[in-house]
């Protein structure tokens, strides 16, 4: 009468590149979240071994990983540079609007002057290039604390000359008449 009734189980088996985990008895998939037995190979759930502090299989000890664990992003420390020399240009060009409004004041609002002053602002923003540019290449040289000491020499040095240059340009401008 009817069909025979399956074993409890059967129909749930694992999908194909997954296998049980001896300890917690789940469904333990390939990924770096998982490790195997050294000795049976059997897959488990890292945290699993970590728990029995041996295989749920064979008892053996030792295991192997399936997956390194992610190298370091960004070694050479690249990222870091740029996100410092980022905050470095948003004081640069702060303390470089400061004292041209400070030197120019009214002025600015001859459309000649303005023209003047915006592409001084541009040409000092590609001069601040040569910072991040510097130290990129010192650390691709391998030499990260020349790298990190040029920051703090290049930017004040930067900055006092192209606050000098600031000032030489606003004095030549023509005096208004
Ligand atoms: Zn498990
Ligand atoms: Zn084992």
């Amino acid at each position: 009468m009817g069909d025979r009734a399956q074993p409890p189980g059967i129909s749930q088996r694992p999908r194909p590149g997954a296998t049980r985990c001896p300890y917690c008895h789940d469904v333990c998939e390939a990924d770096p979240d998982a490790c195997a037995c050294a000795a049976c190979l059997s897959r488990h759930h890292r945290a699993c071994w970590d728990e029995a502090g041996r295989c749920g299989s064979c008892q053996a000890g030792a295991r192997l990983e399936l997956a390194a664990p992610p190298a370091e992003a960004d070694p050479r420390g690249y990222a870091a540079a740029v996100d410092a020399w980022l905050r470095l240009a948003a004081v640069y060009n702060a303390v470089l609007a400061l004292a041209t409004v400070a030197l120019l004041g009214g002025r600015l609002l001859s459309p000649a002057v303005l023209i003047q002053v915006l592409v001084g602002a541009f040409l000092a923003n590609l001069c601040f290039l040569a910072g991040p540019g510097a130290e990129i290449a010192l650390r691709r040289l391998n030499l990260p604390l020349v790298a990190a000491a040029s920051r703090w020499v290049l930017f004040p040095l930067g900055l006092l000359f192209a606050l000098a240059l600031a000032l030489v340009s606003c004095a030549s401008l023509p005096t208004p008449d």
